[in-house]
């Protein structure tokens, strides 16, 4: 097999590398090579840069804005825009409810969200984990009951990331309690906006706002927001769920942190050097390369495979790539806080400027805890790392 790329793949590839470098402003760009917060405002801003040049939904159907690229230059794409340190368009409107409807919704509710959902003009947000219904998402217990024209919903979502800026919220809810658990879901549209939602912040251990809770209380949703069929929900988020762990093991983004730790090593002042003299640093930044490019072959064969044999189905290969991906963001984002070393305990404002004010500014070091902190959550969401592992076992080792 193969796995250099052509000339014509080499030139794709500078393309929109040159795109992104120069498009999307630098200041949004620095944010997330910090990991600083990105703001709702940044998030719309890149994405409607990327729309503009018919970049945002690349792989959508082409009628909805998708383009006829090959599994290659998708991989290309994505990896370029990770390692450029430009958001990744909204991955609830773009990967998750925006495939679902493009797949199975009516053609009035293609023609309604497809084009808003693809611009950001529609921020989504998923409302699938219920307390009790995480890794086992099929107990889910909130109710929609039909009453006429509606549904009636009831019941608590959790962990929904970003709740807190959404317009709409696409839900798993129960619609038939007497069935077997997959059977009696379906897929709901809900309007923010609707009487009876409740949103309350979930603080996590880095101090920030990134995930909620969020209560439905006697909520009134038109039957025209149901996706699909009634009852089939369970089939919609298994194809939601698959296009979700597409790309997550975010090989551009721990590249991106590498490389970035690596410029700081060698400017970090440690005794009468840097750290970048202390071996062990050294070669713990050097195994992480090797587990990256090893990590990176194996993205590409699966790649490979799929241009080959031309399936768009899901690879449980893709297990492996989540389990080994997501550590490796650990590990860059661990390597990053020793970097900041006893900075990062201080705050800027703490430090004051001058003679104490760290290489490359108060920003990075500032993000150094906070991202470690929030990185533990990798190997949780987009199915735990434990879960990927019984995927693996059944799917690949047969057992
Ligand atoms: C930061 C963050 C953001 C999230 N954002 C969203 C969101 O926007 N929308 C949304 O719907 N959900 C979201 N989630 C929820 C996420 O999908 C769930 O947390 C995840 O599916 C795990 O479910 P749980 O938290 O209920 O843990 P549980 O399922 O209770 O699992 C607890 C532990 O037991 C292990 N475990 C469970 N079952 C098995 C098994 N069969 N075999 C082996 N081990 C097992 C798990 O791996 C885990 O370690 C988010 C989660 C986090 C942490």
């Amino acid at each position: 097999m193969d796995l250099r790329f052509t000339e014509e793949e080499n030139a794709f590839r500078d393309e929109v590398r040159s795109f992104f470098r120069t498009e999307i402003p630098a200041e949004i760009r620095r944010k997330v090579s910090e990991g600083r917060r990105l703001s709702r405002e940044d998030y719309v801003i890149s994405q409607r840069i990327l729309n503009a040049r018919d970049w945002a939904v690349p792989h959508w159907p082409l009628e909805w804005g998708g383009q006829p690229w090959t599994p290659i230059q998708r991989y290309i794409f994505t990896e370029e825009l990770l390692q450029a340190a430009v958001p990744l368009p909204l991955q609830f409107n773009c990967y998750m409810v925006g495939p679902v409807i493009a797949a199975f919704g009516s053609e009035e509710q293609k023609k309604r969200f497809l084009p808003r959902i693809a611009n950001l003009d529609d921020w989504w947000c998923q409302g699938f984990s219920e307390p009790g219904a995480g890794s086992d998402l099929a107990s889910l217990k909130t109710r929609a009951l039909r009453e006429g024209d509606f549904y009636v919903v009831d019941g608590q979502k959790t962990w929904t990331t970003l709740g807190q800026y959404a317009d709409w919220i696409f839900c798993l809810v129960r619609t038939d309690p007497t069935v077997k658990k997959q059977a009696g879901i379906s897929f709901l549209l809900i309007d923010m906006k609707t009487p009876g939602i409740t949103v309350r912040p979930i603080i996590t251990i880095d101090g920030r706002h990134e995930v909620n809770e969020i209560f439905f209380d006697n909520v009134r949703v038109p039957i025209e927001n149901l996706v699909g069929e009634e009852n089939k929900g369970w089939d919609y988020a298994k194809f939601l769920l698959a296009n979700e762990r597409t790309g997550i093991a975010r090989i551009g983004l721990s590249k991106e942190r590498i490389a970035r730790i690596k410029r700081l090593a060698k400017e970090v002042p440690v005794g009468t050097g840097t750290l970048w003299d202390n071996r062990d640093f050294r070669a713990r930044v050097a195994s992480v390369e090797i587990e990256l490019k090893a990590l990176e072959i194996t993205q590409m064969r699966v790649v490979a495979t799929q241009s080959k044999t031309g399936s768009s189905k899901p690879d449980p290969a893709s297990s492996i790539l989540k389990i080994k991906g997501s550590e490796l963001q650990q590990t860059t984002t661990e390597l990053l806080l020793e970097a900041a070393g006893p900075y990062a305990l201080l705050t800027g404002d703490q430090i004051g400027a001058g003679p104490n004010e760290p290489p490359g500014g108060f920003d990075w070091v500032d993000a150094a805890a906070p991202t470690y902190f929030n990185n533990r959550k990798v190997t949780i969401y987009g199915g735990s790392n434990e879960i990927q592992r019984n995927v693996i076992a059944r799917a690949i080792l047969g057992l």
